[in-house]
């Protein structure tokens, strides 16, 4: 975002850091190199001398220190350049990929099979080698030399010119980018404490079901029910379509609490409290009338008076933490523009529109009267989280369980059928046996994960959990959707062109490429595919979360611009925004669909409080899953298509999807596939 609100700012405080004598020390400097190497390099020489003034502190040296710096520093031959690009490049290979393999084993004892974790191992696990590298870079003037020679980016520049850069460019500019920030370490520390406060206060906001109590003083949930918001009332809410008694009941009780949430007025001594019992509707609270956990204290000062706020000053925290490292970061000066010119590198503008295009598409009104016809009822607005598309199957879990478990006892047999399995997705025997030699299968301690490898020397371990009697259905549905992340891992690392281009452009592709493998997993085990029924089931399912989740994310959005438009708030006042944001959000988008006003429920996600505007990264997820998806029918072999699109490394989202399948990320492929599904689907 250019024009994102603190810019200006932002770049005052960052020019006042600037020792003084740096403007005459630059001009000196440009003339002397351009003495040496010619007026040709004169775009270069400024670009490199402004680059370096935008860092440079006080602390870094004086005017004689910068002026011998730049002068030994500054390459300004092609053989030079050519030299100091490829010494980076390996040499930032070997240092990446030698951290991830301290981390790697570091976290051996708390990720594998190995016996108990002792508190040590914690500390292993959570120790992050690289954790100083860019500061360490910036004080031994590593970073001065990339900053010097090679060229500083906005996302505008990257799309508008990314397209005509060669891959030599290319991997240029993401070696640049490495030192974009110097962001000094308290600001980062406190970022990092801002972040752990808030997401300790979330971690600990469970509701005690059991205590709640209806106008009758019924008790709906059963004993030892404890739910951490959002995410567990979400799934109950799920869950509770099956209750055909008082599945209804219970998710508009739900709804009730989460509203409370949202809006503050629950009573705070309910949270995380199994002592008290509590109508949600009157808001009454009262001394807990059974007992449902062996540990809870005796109520004292039982009242009812609200939670004070806390839920907006923990996202407060985190906004002034991240506000403070704007100085630091010219070509992204707000942590809008970080996580959208940065992290996902498609503009917040564009990000909106594909959005929009979602919630104001025809096809929600269609979905939504396909959903009210199954229900037999008008939409209650908690059925923004109905979970009735379901794929169905020709096999019962049991019987697949059956087949696996012979097919895989053990660990070893997945590994060496890799090959095998690789094929029968359309790789060449050579290729499949070229990727499954890259591949280690580890035994997980959780249900299983994928852990690629940095440097081209190591191999992408999976992590899969087989149980005593051999592999059931679950575990192998995640193997092969892990497997899905190592072929990309090993294509990403070992064949791109450029390993400064390592990866993929952000984890929403990574994903889609694991979900390809995944959805084809019946076929792997040699039974028939999904039928088109199946299919247009899973579809409408993935519109449906599509379309509620880019609600969330456009309050999460707004409520950054708000709190950037009002630094000073208070809590109070960043409570009663984000609840007006939630509900003009919903009157837009969902009030035509749910016939209902008001409605604030799109205020509930936790991740909005402690992941720093994180939440559009979900419906950009799906819209990129269906975009490959539909690519990979069209090719109709996955093994060729998969390599092909995945050796195109980290460039933008949108120059990678044009390579993948001749257009950029957008939700087209996602309202295809769901007007198709429509036709499919029965009532
Ligand atoms: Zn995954």
């Amino acid at each position: 975002m250019q024009n994102s609100p603190g810019t200006s700012a932002a770049q005052a405080s960052a020019a006042t850091l600037q020792p003084m004598w740096m403007k005459d020390s630059m001009a000196k400097m440009d003339r002397e190199l351009a003495a040496k190497y010619g007026e040709p390099q004169r775009p270069r020489i400024l670009r490199g001398l402004h680059q370096i003034a935008e860092f440079w502190r006080t602390e870094d040296g004086d005017a004689a220190v910068y002026e011998e710096f730049v002068r030994s520093n500054f390459a300004g031959e092609q053989a030079t350049i050519d030299t100091m690009f490829n010494r980076f490049e390996r040499l930032l290979e070997q240092l990446d990929g030698h951290m991830h393999e301290i981390n790697h084993e570091f976290r051996q004892q708390m990720d594998l099979d190995l016996g108990p974790v002792r508190p040590y191992d914690e500390v292993f696990g959570g120790y992050d080698p690289s954790a100083h590298i860019i500061d360490d870079f910036f004080q031994n003037k590593l970073a001065f030399t990339v900053l010097l020679n090679f060229p500083l980016t906005t996302l505008d520049e990257r799309l508008k010119n990314g397209a005509t850069w060669s891959r030599r460019q290319w991997a240029e500019v993401r070696l640049a980018e490495r030192f974009s920030k110097r962001i000094p370490a308290e600001v980062n520390l406190g970022v990092a404490q801002a972040e752990a406060a808030a997401g300790q206060y979330i971690s600990e906001y469970n509701i005690w079901m059991r205590h709640l109590l209806d106008s009758q003083g019924q008790r709906l949930f059963p004993p030892k029910m404890r739910l951490l918001s959002h995410w567990n009332l979400r799934d109950e809410i799920k869950a509770d379509y099956a209750d055909a008694q008082n599945g209804s009941a219970k998710q508009h009780m739900i709804q009730q609490v989460m509203e409370r949430v949202v809006t503050q007025t629950i009573p705070k001594i309910v949270v995380n409290n199994p002592s008290v019992d509590w109508n949600p509707y009157t808001n009454e609270v009262k001394p807990a009338a059974v007992a449902d956990s062996d540990s809870a204290p005796s109520a004292e000062n039982v009242n009812s008076s609200r939670e004070p706020d806390t839920r907006y000053a923990m996202l407060l925290k985190t906004f002034v933490a991240s506000k403070k490292a704007d100085p630091y970061s010219p070509t992204a000066p707000t942590l809008i523009a970080r996580r959208f010119d940065e992290d996902r590198e498609i503009p917040e503008v564009r990000v909106k529109a594909m959005l929009e295009q979602v919630l104001t598409s025809p096809l929600a009104s269609q979905v939504a009267k396909l959903i009210e016809s199954r229900l037999g009822r008008p939409l209650e607005p908690f059925d923004i989280w109905y979970n009735g598309f379901r794929p169905g199957s020709k096999y019962t879990e049991a019987q697949l369980d059956e087949i696996i478990g012979k097919k895989y006892p053990t660990a070893e047999a997945y590994q060496k059928d890799i090959p095998n399995l690789l094929m029968k997705l359309g790789f060449s025997p050579e290729r499949a046996q070229y990727v499954a030699s890259n591949i280690v299968v580890d035994p997980a301690r959780g249900s299983g994960h994928a852990m690629g490898a940095e440097m081209r020397s190591e191999k992408a371990h999976l992590r899969t959990r087989v149980e005593m009697g051999g592999m059931n259905y679950k575990g192998f549905n995640i193997a092969v959707h892990e497997m899905g992340h190592n072929v990309e891992q090993t294509f990403s690392l070992n064949d791109v062109d450029h390993t400064l281009l390592k990866g993929v452009p952000n984890t929403a592709f990574t994903e889609a490429l694991a979900f390809v493998f995944q959805g084809h997993d019946l076929e792997l085990l040699g039974l028939p595919a999904p039928d088109a029924k199946s299919e247009a089931e899973k579809t409408l399912n993935d519109f449906w979360a599509t379309y509620e989740i880019a609600g969330v994310a456009l309050v999460d959005m707004a409520v950054w611009h708000w709190m950037y438009d009002h630094p000073q708030a208070t809590p109070k006042q960043l409570n009663e925004a984000t609840v007006q944001i939630s509900k003009d959000i919903w009157n837009r988008y969902y009030a035509p669909v749910f016939h209902k006003n008001d409605v604030v429920l799109l205020g509930i996600y936790s991740h909005m409080i402690d992941h720093f505007l994180y939440l559009p990264d979900y419906p950009i997820g799906h819209m990129i899953a269906h975009q490959i998806e539909e690519q990979m029918k069209k090719a109709g072999n996955i093994g060729l298509e998969f390599e092909r699109m995945t050796k195109m490394g980290d460039v933008t989202p949108d120059l990678w999807m044009e390579n993948a399948t001749g257009h950029p990320v957008g939700p087209e492929a996602l309202l295809v596939a769901t007007q198709r599904a429509l036709s499919h689907a029965s009532q």
